[in-house]
């Protein structure tokens, strides 16, 4: 395991390329890489995006999901919608007549 102890550099799995790799395959020249950089940078999407990017992780947005409402308040919703439809209904009952 290439295990360089950088503290520094944030923890990536075993196997991937190190900060010193990466920063030789940014400088290098296109087909002036060594063949097993190459060889797992072709495979892993982890290592194309700290090469393509730079080191610091870029972090996707991910959209927050708007909390749940309680269990009082969705029941208060419900009876508020509730006493509309039945004050719709009693309101179009007094207008049209019997229905
Ligand atoms: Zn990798």
């Amino acid at each position: 395991m290439a295990d360089t102890s950088t503290p520094a550099a944030p923890s990536s799995p075993s196997g991937c390329l190190s900060q010193e790799e990466v920063s030789r395959l940014r400088s290098a020249q296109a087909g002036d890489v060594p063949e097993e950089l190459a060889r797992h940078l072709a495979g892993c999407d982890l290592c194309q995006e700290r090469v393509l990017f730079g080191p610091a992780r870029r972090t996707r947005r991910r959209r927050e999901m708007p909390p749940m409402p309680s269990s009082t308040r969705a029941l208060v919703l419900l009876a508020v919608m509730a006493a509309v439809i039945v004050a719709f209904f009693i309101t179009l009952n007094s207008l049209v007549g019997r229905l």
